[in-house]
């Protein structure tokens, strides 16, 4: 059985007065059914790990560089981020794609540096809204499934997340059956290139809109295994029902 997860990704929102939020949560929620997972901005995350310490939310990052150290102003290592303690990260966010050109090949390399830190790797795909009105969604995703991840996963530890650009911070989503046929294709995909077992295992979270009111629909497709939650991460009246929703 694969346990779920509920993703909080912050972006570029909060403070250290956002904090109190995590505490709540934790209140909130002391024995959940599922994974809960804030990803704050890189400045909050050793205290946002000092909030939750102990208890049944863990805390990720939203990026990380892919080199152990060195000569790269403004970059944070994959270790930095587990000394400060996260347990993982988001990677290859159409967000960084777009707006830090990142590549298949460098989110690839990022999640690399991430499995070897122990932390666990979410890896982020999905397509444009002229990318699925032509047709191209399922080999846009074959395509970004092939470059993205480095070819030694751990199934239980990584996570991958199919969030539609077109479905992001828009109140767009798609249908129960296209969720299903892509999550169903990832994982026959990922099947093909790692083996049944690390298919099985590994956990393929759908972003994208995700809240209170759709997440027991979206929760209820085949191969679901959680989401990734933007907007509805800010807050524990929209989060804490998407986790009790898994
Ligand atoms: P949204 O963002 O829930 O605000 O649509 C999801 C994401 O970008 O991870």
């Amino acid at each position: 059985m694969r346990r779920k997860i509920a993703a909080g990704n912050w972006k570029m929102n909060g403070t250290g007065l956002d904090l109190a939020m995590l505490a709540d949560l934790c209140d909130r929620h002391p024995a959940p059914r599922c994974d809960i997972l804030i990803c704050p901005p890189a400045p909050l995350i050793h205290r946002a790990a000092q909030t939750v310490r102990n208890n049944t939310v863990a805390i990720g990052a939203q990026d990380c560089h892919a080199e152990p150290s060195g000569a790269h102003t403004g970059d944070v290592s994959a270790a930095m981020l587990a000394d400060a303690g996260a347990s993982a990260v988001i990677l290859g966010h159409s967000e960084r794609r777009q707006d830090h050109g990142e590549t298949d090949a460098s989110v690839r390399a990022k999640a690399q540096a991430v499995i070897a830190n122990g932390l666990t790797a979410i890896v982020c795909v999905g397509e444009t809204l002229a990318q699925r009105d032509a047709g191209d969604t399922l080999d846009l995703i074959t395509s970004q499934l092939n470059g993205s991840l480095p070819d030694t996963i751990a199934g239980h530890s990584n996570v991958i997340a199919y969030e539609p650009i077109w479905a992001i911070g828009t109140g767009r989503v798609p249908a129960a059956a296209q969720i299903g046929e892509v999550h169903a294709f990832i994982r026959s995909t990922l099947g093909q290139r790692f083996g049944p077992e690390t298919a099985a295992a590994i956990r393929l979270l759908y972003g994208g809109s995700v809240k209170a009111a759709n997440a027991a629909e979206i929760f209820s497709v085949p191969d679901v295994d959680g989401a990734l939650v933007g907007g509805a991460s800010l807050s524990v009246a929209d989060f804490s029902p998407i986790v009790s929703a898994l």
